[in-house]
């Protein structure tokens, strides 16, 4: 099941509405999606031209029914901190490899192998949501565990965790020395790939810290195929192919505050 082919080729649904990997309604009306490479290169630094990653977000935001320029995009830097996405005083695309929010703005986290996290709970005033970039880095260093704190610093309770397509713990080849320092840290990603050498398995490193911190983790799976990004050729990868851009993690508000915040 590892290696089911696409049912359709991305290039063909490029210049059509954006496609999504995933998409779910989790209650308390929020959507989480996970999009893939039909929705194009949604990333501004990886070379890819600037108007048409806009043009790419807009159609993105027309898709899930969100304001145009409300979503945010954060400037991730494989570290660990948290923007605040309901500061009034922040920047357009802060830095920060997680965000959360109480009052229901759209949050994207890009990726290319890494884990894209979104999380839900119930705040006292409606949902808190977050997004999280999960890479071998951000996961060492406690990025779950930061944004996981933030959230429950708004009040969330029952958070929940949905995890999107990254790159499997059979494909993560890395030296061996990086393998050991990483299990030391959270054994959960210890993995071998499929050839045999040491290799990381994020997903399974972001599954263990989640449930330790007491979150429901839930894993979609597509029918389009693995949610591995590398063997899943629909999916970015930066691994496989550097140039094929960034796909995205969002979670949004579908009900009456999300149209009050705008
Ligand atoms: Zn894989």
């Amino acid at each position: 099941p590892r290696h089911r082919r696409p049912r359709r080729r991305h290039d063909e649904a490029r210049q059509e509405d954006p496609v999504f990997w995933w998409q779910g309604d989790v209650g308390q009306g929020v959507r989480v999606a996970f999009t893939d490479r039909g929705a194009g290169n949604l990333a501004l630094h990886t070379g890819d031209d600037a108007d048409a990653v806009r043009s790419r977000r807009a159609a993105l935001e027309r898709s899930i029914g969100v304001p145009g320029g409300s979503l945010v995009f954060l400037e991730q830097v494989h570290g660990t901190d948290v923007a605040d996405a309901d500061r009034d005083d922040r920047p357009a695309v802060p830095t920060a490899d997680a965000a959360v929010t109480a009052t229901g703005v759209p949050l994207a986290v890009m990726v290319a192998d890494c884990v894209p996290v979104l999380l839900v709970g119930e705040g006292p005033r409606g949902p808190v949501t977050g997004v999280a970039h999960a890479g071998r880095r951000g996961l060492l260093d406690g990025v779950l565990e930061r944004t996981v704190e933030q959230l429950r610093a708004r009040g969330a309770r029952g958070l929940s965790a949905w995890l999107g397509p990254s790159i499997c713990g059979s494909c993560y080849e890395v030296p061996a020395a990086m393998r050991e320092e990483a299990v030391a840290r959270v054994p959960a990603v210890a993995a071998t790939t499929s050839w045999g050498t040491p290799a990381l398995d994020l997903r399974g490193g972001a599954r263990e810290r989640l449930s330790a911190l007491g979150v429901g983790v839930v894993e979609p799976t597509a029918d389009t195929g693995s949610s591995c990004t590398l063997e899943n050729e629909q999916l970015s990868s930066h691994r496989r192919d550097p140039g094929s851009g960034r796909i995205v993690g969002l979670v949004w508000g579908t009900g009456p505050r999300g149209e009050d915040a705008a």
